[in-house]
């Protein structure tokens, strides 16, 4: 079986190495880019995804590149702490959560999917058209500095990202992705350590909010690099481009009144090299992914926002799911329904949830009720409601310990 990628982001490497493990060895990548340059800042793989890079035999490469963080607490904009909760291991998962630089997970990928596929991603290589052949196959037009090219194949898995050309094939009156009104700055900083030095932190509501991670362990000058997200609703662009960078001092200045005792937001943000803004996009839910014996995975199918940190690890799970179905499955055909019903409902919900702002919703509600703070948290928002929050937004994204750490393999060797 001859499988085409289009894209060699996360969920297209992803869907390689994973192809390749299932036993399916003809398989390229097409990129657009004329070199893979590692972009982006930092980026959070969960427990879920964690695991299927586990049993890819990849992890411990990965995991050298990054940092596991113990907790997750929230707090609202005047630093006080609203819930806490322990992630990857300290949570009862088998598998750690990771934070790792996006650009760096990328090259490592990258560097694993050519190993094993003993081809080089072909870069440079811009998809513009898809035409079905009457045998079943698809061939894929690209553009390229030498000309079009075109490439038949038995299956062409878009996962070309937030902007997919395959999906603006499948869906040409969809448009730009829908904006929330949110811009969002990302930086990595170097800034003492705070808390216990493994912890991610969200602070604020749903119009102003900063969030925190650190992408490295503690320096003997008590320093430590911290990926950040800083947002807020100030009008702006809704052009989603990755890659926009601006002056921090600004964006600083948004934030003069976030000085906590045990963190300082505007410093933090004034020490960064560089800041990329981005507008709070996401796509809407899609009613068919899957064209022929072509389908969608990662961004392309299901761009959400941030909240939640799901949209690389879901990416991963997709490429795993759609790995396991055309390696099992008597037919193409049947692999590609099979892989839609099993992401694409689950994907609905999860959309729809993180649009709803996903557990960061403990902060609106705290927000709501003590707009100028309390005394007691329990008095605002009490436990059992904080608790609930946390448990049906990791129920609607599949990672649960007790689902996560039964659920059968997504290997088709360990099955
Ligand atoms: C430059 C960049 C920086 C990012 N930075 C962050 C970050 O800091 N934090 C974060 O959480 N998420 C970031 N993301 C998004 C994150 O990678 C995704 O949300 C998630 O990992 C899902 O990945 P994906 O592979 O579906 O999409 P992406 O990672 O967006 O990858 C899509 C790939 O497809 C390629 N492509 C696009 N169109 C075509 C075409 N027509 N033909 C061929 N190839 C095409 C793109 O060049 C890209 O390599 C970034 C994405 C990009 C592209």
């Amino acid at each position: 079986m001859k499988i085409i990628i289009v894209g060699a982001g996360i969920a297209g490497l992803a869907a390689a190495v994973s192809l390749h493990e299932a036993g399916l060895t003809d398989v390229s990548v097409y990129e657009r880019s004329a070199t893979i340059r590692g972009l982006g800042v930092g980026i959070n793989l969960l427990p879920h995804a964690m695991r299927e890079l586990t049993e890819l035999g990849v992890a411990d490469a990965i995991a050298a590149l990054g940092v596991a963080p113990t907790t997750l607490a929230y707090f609202n904009r005047f630093g006080q702490a609203i819930w806490s909760e322990p992630r990857g291991v300290d949570a009862g998962y088998r598998w750690p959560q990771l934070s790792v630089h996006r650009g760096r997970l990328q090259l490592a990928l990258r560097d694993l999917a050519e190993v094993r596929l003993a081809d080089p991603v072909r870069l440079g290589h811009r998809l513009i058209g898809i035409t079905s052949n009457a045998d079943g196959t698809e061939t894929a037009r690209f553009a390229t500095d030498d000309g079009e090219v075109t490439v038949t194949a038995d299956v062409i898995i878009g996962a070309d990202g937030i902007h997919s050309a395959l999906r603006a094939l499948r869906y040409p009156a969809e448009g730009a992705p829908s904006w929330n009104g949110l811009t969002v700055w990302r930086g990595v900083t170097r800034i003492p350590a705070f808390l216990d030095g493994r912890t991610m932190i969200m602070a604020g509501d749903g119009e102003q909010k900063f969030v925190a991670y650190p992408l490295s362990d503690v320096a003997d000058d008590g320093r430590m690099l911290v990926n950040f997200i800083a947002e807020k609703r100030i009008g702006g662009s809704a052009d989603a481009d990755w890659n926009r960078a601006v002056d921090p001092a600004p964006i600083a200045e948004l934030f003069r009144e976030w000085s906590f005792d045990w963190l300082d937001v505007p410093a933090a943000i004034s020490a960064a090299d560089e800041i990329l803004e981005y507008p709070m996009v996401d796509r809407d839910a899609l009613p068919q992914w899957t064209f022929g014996r072509t389908t969608l995975i990662g961004d392309a199918a299901h761009a959400m926002y941030p909240n939640g940190s799901n949209g690389g690890s879901q990416a991963i799970l997709d490429a795993r799911m759609l790995a396991l179905h055309l390696a099992t499955a008597d037919t193409i055909d049947e692999a590609l329904s099979r892989y839609e019903d099993d992401r694409r409902p689950a994907m609905t919900t999860l959309l729809a949830g993180t649009r709803a702002t996903g557990p960061e919703r403990v902060m609106l509600v705290a927000a709501e009720r003590a707009p100028e703070g309390f005394e007691d948290i329990d008095d605002v928002v009490p436990a059992s409601e904080r608790e609930q929050i946390a448990a049906d937004y990791k129920k609607a994204a599949g990672f649960l310990p007790e689902m996560l750490n039964e659920r059968s393999s997504l290997s088709p060797v360990r099955r």
